[in-house]
């Protein structure tokens, strides 16, 4: 007769999202390492690679405390969101956010291709265009490593070009950044945190706003750390398809004869988080805090394939619903939303502000959209699912408005 084995962690015994705070989630692991070493005569070692299939690096100490770690790490890794039953449709989505005042919005590209800004990962985007005109990067991601911009900031600033607008004035937010706004006007936004470095929040009005990957609002020198606003000079520099270099720097190199030439050049970097650079301490400092507070998740155009944004989703508490608004499924994160609004941004969120009676300026007019329940929805510009195609025809709903009820326009027009 054999030992019965202890549970594992709950976390892991179930699909769901584990309720419990980090403090006790460690110690239900610890519990579970010693449990186990007591039930079967295993240690926490070979527990974490025979039972959960780990391989672990042989200089990783067989200790149960670490290990326990170890174990958080994995259910987190592992933890799947579950749907909430109670929440399927618009009508659910217009009643949260009614009742929400602490709306945490996590945003992403889609939120900006309709005002022009290049997307980076879909066809045409921008990951492709580096493909075609810098051969000899293997991985387009490369014109984002730090290493690589080290080597060569040219092909960097080559594509600056593109995401930096002439002026500040040269782009308009879209209408899913008013809708954002609006949120934040009615005192219902937590935060927003946005993984686009175009800067449109801001430009929005959004001052709740955490810029995850950084913006080109300043730059920093690579040489001596000189940090600033970016100037109308640096514009204009990287505009005409230069490097802009640090002034601090040139001057002590031009009074300093004796200066070292073969240090690095003193160039202006815009202060985007690139590949293998930590995340600001913007997005640290605050994020603990808001994944405990907030009572209502909106995904907005982000397919959330880049960590740690990607996480967010899993990391908040269980009970909290969460909306998906997106042009399509997001396959890798682990996370079954309560709705998916499928389509442009622009368009979902219009329809949304036009149940919730909102008075934003520039709406698209709302337009017609399929109800696929329990659950999901397709809006004008939703790429299907792979196998949506073979459903049965679903009735359209047509939720364009009569001329004679058009949305009020903002009183300061
Ligand atoms: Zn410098």
């Amino acid at each position: 007769m054999s030992a019965t084995p202890p549970s594992p962690p709950s976390a892991l015994s179930s699909a769901s999202s584990s309720s419990l705070s980090e403090a006790e989630l460690y110690a239900e692991s610890l519990h579970f390492l010693e449990e186990h070493e007591r039930a079967l005569g295993m240690d926490a070692r070979s527990i974490l690679e025979q039972r959960f299939g780990l391989r672990l690096p042989p200089d990783v100490p067989n200790d149960k405390a670490l290990l326990a770690g170890v174990l958080v790490e994995l259910m987190r890794v592992r933890q799947v969101r579950s749907k909430l039953g109670e929440v399927n449709t618009l009508e659910d989505v217009v009643r949260l956010i009614e009742g929400s005042s602490r709306v945490l919005v996590l945003c992403g590209a889609g939120m900006s291709t309709a005002v022009g800004i290049p997307d980076f990962r879909s066809k045409g985007g921008i990951y492709e265009r580096i493909r075609q005109r810098y051969p000899f990067l293997d991985d387009p991601q490369l014109l984002f490593d730090i290493h690589q911009f080290r080597l060569d900031p040219r092909p960097f600033f080559e594509l600056a070009l593109e995401l930096l607008p002439a002026t500040d004035d040269a782009l308009r937010p879209s209408v899913s950044h008013c809708f954002v706004a609006e949120l934040e006007r009615r005192g219902k936004l937590l935060r927003c945190y946005t993984q686009n470095i175009d800067g449109l929040e801001r430009r929005a009005g959004v001052q709740r706003v955490v810029f995850c990957h950084g913006n080109f609002d300043t730059v920093t020198c690579v040489r001596c750390g000189w940090h600033g606003a970016l100037s109308d000079a640096v514009r204009e520099c990287i505009r005409a398809g230069q490097v802009p270099c640090c002034e601090r720097c040139r001057r002590l190199q031009a009074d300093d004869e004796d200066a070292d030439v073969e240090e690095v050049e003193p160039v202006l970097k815009p202060d985007i988080v690139f590949f293998g650079e930590s995340l600001s301490d913007a997005f640290f400092g605050q994020i603990h805090d808001d994944l405990e507070a907030t009572d209502l998740l909106l995904v907005l155009g982000t397919s959330l394939q880049v960590a740690p944004v990607a996480k967010i989703p899993t990391s908040i508490r269980p009970g909290v619903p969460q909306i998906l608004i997106n042009r399509e499924l997001v396959a890798r994160a682990r996370v079954e939303f309560d709705v998916e609004l499928l389509g442009d941004c622009d368009v979902v969120v219009a329809e949304l502000a036009r149940r919730l009676q909102w008075e934003m300026a520039s709406m698209t007019p709302a337009s017609a959209y399929t109800f696929h329940p329990p659950h999901r929805y397709l809006f004008p510009g939703a790429i299907p699912p792979a196998n949506e195609e073979e459903e049965e025809e679903l009735p359209v709903i047509d939720a364009t408005l009569p001329a004679s009820t058009s949305l009020p326009q903002p009183e300061h027009q």
